[in-house]
């Protein structure tokens, strides 16, 4: 089934932010002191996410990936992604994490079904990840190797580049990628207001391909089938492969296959978009067609591009850990 936007996209993905809660503080997201810590009793339950993501399938929906906050600190999320794998007719089903619990998490997560991971890594230095994260790099690390273990073919590594920080370390990430089966991507820093990300910390996608060209040959690659924005490329030898993901410099906007859904069970047809549309009131009913037709809804409002392009590098508000990134 084919669910196309007003402007022609076909929408396939659904992001599912399962928690606010999150045990980093990154500078660039919820830094330390600027965000209360997130009350909330009004999370959707299992029940309800399950309701959610079989009316999101319903309508055409074919790749769930389940983010927070960090969503590995939800109680019986192994259990919960097993009951979300068995939907008939998604066809994938991904995850985003911060790594740090996933050495222990990795089997659950494997043996649930989870076909992929995404972890969230800004630096391999160890005080220079402290100083980003306010936590430990080395039990991220440990997740990583036993995510492999455990049999997940391969890691995507999301590393937020931001100049002065951590881009001198672009290299010996992509390095990374060399003699193991890992995709590394790296971010621009979306401008968020009130968060240490403002657009001076940007280093443009090219000038990132550019500093690993001058040391790795870099062959462009197909992108995925139901993939997301990112444009990834082989360093001559290597394993894995490298990506950016270009939302401040090279706009994707033409090409988005999303929509997302926050914990406390709202949706955005955007990232930015300053409507949300609150679910809830058909979940607590158990309205699968009344759910199904606001799902459609917030895909018939989706704008054609993120507000960056009209109100310029200024900063939008979003809560990423509600809204999951
Ligand atoms: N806790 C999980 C994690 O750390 O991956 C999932 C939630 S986190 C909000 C999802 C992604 O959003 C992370 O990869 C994070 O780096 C990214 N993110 C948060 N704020 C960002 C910003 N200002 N610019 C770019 N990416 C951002």
């Amino acid at each position: 089934m084919n669910l196309l936007d007003p402007h022609g996209r076909r929408i396939n993905y659904l992001r599912l932010s399962v928690t606010d809660r999150c045990n980093l503080r990154c500078s660039y997201c919820r830094p330390p002191g600027m965000d209360p810590e997130p009350s909330s009793g009004a999370r959707l339950s299992d029940d309800e996410l399950l309701f959610l993501a079989r009316a999101a399938v319903g309508i055409g929906i074919e790749k769930i990936r389940i983010t927070g906050g960090e969503p590995l600190l939800r109680n019986g999320i192994a259990r919960l992604l097993s009951r979300l794998r068995m939907l008939p007719g998604l066809k994938k089903l991904v995850l985003t994490t911060n790594g740090l619990l996933l050495a222990e998490m990795a089997g659950d997560l494997r043996r649930a079904g989870v076909e992929s991971l995404n972890v969230s890594l800004d630096s391999l230095v160890p005080d220079r990840f402290v100083r980003i994260t306010g936590s430990r790099l080395q039990p991220v690390l440990e997740g990583i190797e036993k995510a492999l273990e455990q049999g997940f073919p391969s890691v995507k590594i999301n590393v937020v580049v931001m100049r002065g920080v951590n881009d001198d370390e672009v290299v010996r990430f992509a390095a990374l990628t060399i003699g193991r089966p890992l995709t590394v991507r790296f971010i621009e820093p979306m401008p968020l207001s009130g968060k240490d990300c403002g657009p001076g910390l940007t280093v443009p996608g090219e000038e990132i391909l550019r500093r690993v060209r001058e040391r790795y040959p870099l062959t462009p690659r197909e992108r995925e089938s139901l993939g997301g924005p990112a444009r990834y490329y082989r360093m001559e030898g290597a394993s894995g492969t490298i990506g950016v993901i270009t939302p401040v410099s090279c706009h994707f906007c033409g090409d988005c296959n999303r929509i997302r859904v926050t914990c406390e069970g709202f949706a955005k047809g955007c990232l930015f978009s300053a409507r949300d549309v609150d679910l809830k009131p058909y979940l607590a009913g158990r309205d699968a067609e009344g759910l199904m037709d606001t799902l459609r809804s917030v895909v018939g409002g989706k704008p054609t591009g993120h507000r960056f392009l009209r109100e310029g590098r200024r900063g939008v508000s979003v809560d990423m850990s509600r809204v999951g990134g």
